[in-house]
């Protein structure tokens, strides 16, 4: 396998409104899929990506309601990093004070500029300039539907010139690098491209955003998954065919793996790498347009099939949201 690199990013947040307007009026991303978590259907689980929910630039939070909060630690993905056009931190550092986002400015890893800052449950995010030569991610997998002439960037929120373009090396921190960078070079095929301190880059096959991860070694203390901490990375599988392959190697390897499992929207298997990250493997279809056309995504509650015979009582246990809250819309 050759992992055109990270599928999705799943975090915990608290109240599901402070969420769902934190990143789609703060950080003009698209809600793209609003569902309930599969395994727990009396919470929500919210998708934020780009304008047509491409592989790659997804974001997915469960949102807990009173929940407590959890510790950022190893053995977690402890800052979850955006790649945002050249020259656009200015446009940036305005945007978040003006929705008072406390932002730091700094010197981000490998000499590119960035913003790190926390999301209304205290999860850290970055936001890091990529270079001016490269365009970013693209749903590519779209491209020769019916979808495809709609422009991925199209945002309603601010210019798209300034818009998110997928991640950008997330941060993973880890007791032992080791073993955590031999799976995702040997079975995932990572590549290491370079280091900075304790820091080693490590790129996927796919466009310049989404394809990198950043892997720390850290002697900071175990992690607690709870309120605004990371539940899981997912990295994309081409297609069903491609996660066997895989799923039968990390077997092999003695890790103890999940059956395929249908998330509607993507296949997926799941396992505790070596230092205890959660990392899942998605297949980049069916994809967010299965169930509600491109240009309606996120605007109604979507359940499984197997949940929609109980929708009335799965929408009478949700906390009621608002969608478009802005005075734009
Ligand atoms: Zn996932």
């Amino acid at each position: 396998m050759r992992s055109a690199g990270i599928h999705h990013i799943t975090a915990i947040a608290g109240d599901p409104q402070l969420n769902l307007d934190f990143y789609t009026e703060t950080l003009g991303l698209r809600l793209v899929k609003r569902t309930v978590n599969f395994d727990d259907p009396g919470s929500y689980h919210f998708y934020f990506g780009d304008n047509i929910g491409s592989p790659g630039t997804i974001i997915t939070f469960f949102p807990w309601p009173g929940a407590r909060r959890g510790v950022r630690g190893s053995g977690q993905v402890t800052t979850i990093s955006f790649a945002v056009p050249h020259n656009s931190i200015a446009f940036w550092k305005e945007r978040l004070r003006a929705n008072h986002v406390i932002a730091e400015e700094i010197a981000g890893q490998f000499g590119s500029n960035a913003l790190r800052f926390l999301d209304p449950d205290g999860l850290q995010l970055e936001l890091i300039v990529i270079p001016s030569n490269i365009e970013g991610s693209r749903g590519s997998y779209l491209k020769d539907s019916a979808t495809g002439s709609l422009d991925f960037a199209r945002n309603d929120r601010l210019p798209s010139e300034r818009a998110i373009r997928g991640f950008a090396a997330p941060t993973l921190e880890v007791r032992r690098p080791d073993p955590t960078e031999k799976l995702l070079t040997e079975i995932l095929g990572f590549e290491f491209v370079a280091e900075e301190n304790n820091r080693r880059r490590l790129r996927g096959n796919g466009s310049y955003a989404s394809s990198a991860i950043d892997l720390v070694s850290s002697e900071a203390g175990f992690g607690q998954i709870a309120v605004g901490t990371v539940h899981h990375i997912a990295f994309r599988a081409a297609d069903d065919e491609e996660q066997l392959r895989v799923r039968k190697q990390l077997v092999a390897r003695g890790l103890n793996v999940t059956p395929v499992i249908d998330r509607q929207y993507f296949h997926s298997i799941y396992f505790r790498e070596p230092n205890g990250i959660l990392f899942e493997i998605a297949t980049d279809g069916p994809g967010f347009h299965i169930d509600e056309p491109v240009d309606a995504l996120g605007e109604t509650l979507k359940l499984p099939p197997v949940y929609e015979p109980k929708r009335n009582e799965i929408e009478r246990v949700l906390p009621t949201i608002h969608l478009h809250h802005s005075a734009a819309s």
